[in-house]
């Protein structure tokens, strides 16, 4: 373990595995299936993989067991441990929200007033209560809180939420968000410099696949008179690339855009003139 490898800490086993890992091996690191093993190395790059509980990652990196790790920001902000969060990593996204019965009603907040809500996140219950100055009582349950409402033990539950399945099996609803989640890369606040190295160039590589992710290349050919038009419609990050083509007239034009804009442009582009039009997914992107 003492290698002066970067260590990294992942969650085991649950949503955030697959993704991040994902995630890893887009930066080009070769992990092997990590299976039942609790560290993994990676073959061509200094970094070990813990694998760990994902309550525990934001404590193993505060005490430096690990370096960096990757985490949920509502179990980091629960646990309040002192980290620097690097990144926002853009998956696991999920809220935070109120659920009650679904014969109740909740038009306001303020109607949480002496009632009690179960929860396993209650630092970041109380805080949202004592913004939204609410006196009520938090049951804390470290699982299956959906089930508390119907054994009478509270009359809201906070948990987080997804597709709403699991409320609906319990005959309850969603009400408001309290806190709103994604996963993000966070790092010991004392990391040796031989590590910061490290990290860094792991951050370049995970920088440029978060971009990749987000954008993608276009490809079209046009006439040359209608150029001006086209490079108005394209939402690219630089000015796009012209080609010359064997037809003298016509032109191709290449360039990157934000990948979810494309659906929006690409009737315009044909309108103005544009054809064979392409669009092309891109693994790696240093700006
Ligand atoms: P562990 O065994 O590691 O303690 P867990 O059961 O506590 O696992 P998971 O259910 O795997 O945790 O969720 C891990 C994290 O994934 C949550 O803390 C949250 O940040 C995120 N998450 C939860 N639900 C969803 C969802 N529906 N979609 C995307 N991300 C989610
Ligand atoms: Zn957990």
């Amino acid at each position: 373990m003492l290698n002066g490898n970067l260590k990294l800490a992942l969650q085991k086993r649950g949503r955030l595995t697959d993704k991040s890992l994902q995630l890893l091996r887009n930066c080009g690191l070769d992990i092997e299936d990590y299976s039942e093993r609790l560290i993994v190395t990676a073959r061509n790059f200094a970094l070990d993989i813990l694998f760990l509980r994902d309550d525990d990652i934001p404590e193993y990196v505060s005490d430096g067991v690990a370096d960096i790790g990757i985490v949920g920001e509502d179990v980091l902000y629960e646990r309040n441990a002192d980290v620097e969060v690097i990144r926002k990593l853009g998956y696991g996204k999920c809220n935070l929200s109120l659920a009650i019965p679904e014969n109740k009603t909740l038009n306001d907040i303020s109607e949480l007033n002496g009632k009690r809500i179960a929860t396993s996140y209650p630092n970041l219950l109380k805080k949202f209560l004592e913004k939204n100055k609410i006196n009520a009582t938090i049951v804390e349950i470290s699982g299956s809180v959906e089930i508390t409402p119907s054994l009478g033990v509270a009359d809201a539950i906070c948990d987080l939420v997804s597709t709403g399945n699991t409320l609906k099996l319990n005959k309850l609803k969603k009400s408001f968000d309290v806190f709103t989640s994604e996963a993000v890369l966070i790092k010991n606040k004392s990391i040796e410099e031989e590590k910061n190295k490290l990290l860094d160039i792991l951050l370049v590589r995970i920088d440029s696949a978060l971009n990749a992710k987000t954008s993608k290349y276009l490809m079209m050919n046009a006439p040359k008179s209608a150029l001006n038009e086209i490079e108005k419609i394209i939402p690219s990050l630089k000015s796009p690339t012209i080609l010359p083509l064997a037809d003298p007239t016509m032109v191709a034009v290449h360039a990157v855009i934000p990948a979810e804009q494309f659906w929006e442009i690409y009737k315009k582009l044909k309108d103005a003139g544009a054809s064979d039009i392409l669009l092309l997914p891109i693994e790696n992107m240093i700006l």
